[in-house]
């Protein structure tokens, strides 16, 4: 419509506003709105849509992940250590969207430092899933798919280091992806796990992830983890036939205590798979149910030493305290949340003389092997489908008194991470209770071609994307 000049930039950006006024007071997807701005960045976008140019997103409102710097603009990390934080300089990511002329309604609600699987650990409030407000999103970008899912803006960027973009995608019933590690530039991003951490799309569809994965992805030489490869056109594997794709089907993803009606619905996705002309072929990961652990030695190794310039004098929040010492550890103390300290006291430990060879070599040594399974597994096939989550969204409460169960949430995303893979999850039905399940598609390293075109595909021969939560 915007192409066809039947709707302006500034009515979409009006029409999110207004859907954001509907809704946002019972799902709270957003720390910071950014009206002011968005209004004057949708006149521009007109402005330029008038005078002959468009880019993709041009005049588009994509919502940003709080995690993601963006000049002039509050960004908080959910943590109240940095709520007063306004970044000197922009993300390359939101850099990128910049140059296009998007749009941005504001910044999402996260677990404090992207540290969990609910929002709940968020320093500032709790998001809601847009399908049962008594339910939780996912997280940890649980605000960036709330926000998508709940129509209050087009689409949005998350962040992902070991599922928080699928996880809150498949509990939310939209479409997430984590791209191959070193696809997206990470500067600007708020480091937990650089090693892990990668920046993607929250999307209500496949097409428009492949849109924004073109647009965001490329080296960058403020980052030297890019990789310095050509990004291919993602939209150009948009409707290609999936005929004789293999569709690796990991047997130790099928596990106990997995929702019956979350594998019942993968299973008939894996038949309609075969329906569109693929073929399933049973494989192993045989190192599978080492990821949790070694996720949780590794993640937090890297947050202990990436959390450690937090120490009330150059950013955010700074408390009094009786010397130079007592004002860094009071600022800790009273700036961080529980599970941000569980973490840095977890990784502290794990590197510490004397313990780094038992736990943190270790761990590196089982990633090898976490690694080994996935290589091997792609000699024989194209994609892997596994669930993306265990269970469908969970209860506000429901497992915040025991940081183990919550960390399950994750336990078939993780080795994605662990092994730099690029993973995808779409919508794949309902449960009973009509909450979102969803189904998770890992690919070669830089492979999301084949991500894009498997996902689509089965997109397009189902109506779950285009159900809408009753707001
Ligand atoms: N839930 C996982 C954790 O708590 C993953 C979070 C993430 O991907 N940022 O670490």
């Amino acid at each position: 419509m915007l192409e066809k000049r039947e709707i302006s930039a500034a009515e979409i950006t009006a029409s999110v506003f207004a859907r954001i006024s509907c809704v946002e007071d019972s799902i709270k997807s957003f720390v910071t709105l950014t009206r002011d701005q968005a209004v004057h960045m949708a006149e521009n976008a007109d402005a330029r849509i008038s005078s002959g140019s468009k880019e993709p997103l041009t005049g588009i409102p994509v919502a940003i992940k709080d995690n993601m710097c963006t000049e002039g603009i509050l960004t908080t990390c959910s943590s109240k250590i940095l709520k007063s934080f306004i970044p000197p300089y922009e993300s390359t990511v939101t850099s990128k969207l910049l140059e296009q002329g998007y749009v941005l309604p504001g910044k999402t609600n996260l677990d404090e430092f992207a540290m969990g699987s609910s929002t709940e650990n968020s320093g500032f409030f709790t998001t809601r899933n847009p399908w049962d407000t008594e339910r939780i999103p996912g997280g940890s970008s649980g605000g960036s798919a709330a926000a998508v899912a709940a129509d209050e803006c087009i689409a949005a960027l998350g962040s992902d280091t070991g599922g928080s973009i699928r996880q809150p995608a498949a509990l939310c019933g939209v479409v997430g992806m984590k791209p191959t590690y070193g696809r997206v530039s990470r500067y600007g991003l708020v480091a937990f796990a650089s090693s892990l951490d990668q920046i993607g799309p929250i999307t209500k569809n496949v097409r428009d992830t492949a849109v924004l994965l073109n647009i965001i992805a490329g080296r960058d030489p403020l980052d030297s983890t890019s990789a310095p490869l050509n990004v291919p056109d993602f939209t150009a594997a948009v409707g290609r036939e999936i005929k004789g794709m293999k569709i690796g089907i990991p047997k130790e993803y099928f596990i106990d205590g997995m929702d019956p009606e979350v594998e019942s619905a993968v299973r008939t996705a894996i038949k309609q798979y075969e329906a569109l002309g693929a073929i399933p072929v049973e494989i192993s990961l045989p190192h599978s149910g080492y990821a949790v652990a070694t996720y949780y030695v590794l993640a937090t190794s890297e947050a202990s030493s990436n959390l450690a310039r937090y120490d009330g004098v150059k950013y955010g929040f700074r408390s009094e305290g009786k010397d130079l010492i007592d004002m860094y550890m009071q600022s800790r103390a009273q700036g961080f949340g529980a599970e941000v300290k569980r973490r840095i006291m977890l990784g502290t430990y794990t590197l510490s003389s004397g313990y780094y060879d038992a736990y943190y070599k270790k761990a590196q040594q089982v990633r090898t092997l976490i690694k080994g399974d996935f290589e091997q597994a792609f000699r024989t096939v194209d994609v892997i489908l596994t669930p993306t989550t265990p269970t469908a969204a969970f209860k506000m409460g429901e497992k915040t008194a025991d940081p183990l169960q919550m960390y399950l949430a994750d336990i078939f995303t993780i080795s994605v991470n662990l092994a730099g893979v690029p993973g995808i999850s779409i919508p794949c039905g309902f449960t009973s209770g009509n909450l979102p399940i969803g189904l998770q598609l890992i690919g070669k390293h830089f492979d999301e071609e084949t991500l894009v075109q498997a996902a689509y595909a089965y997109e397009q021969s189902t109506d779950w994307h285009k159900r809408r939560p009753s707001l």
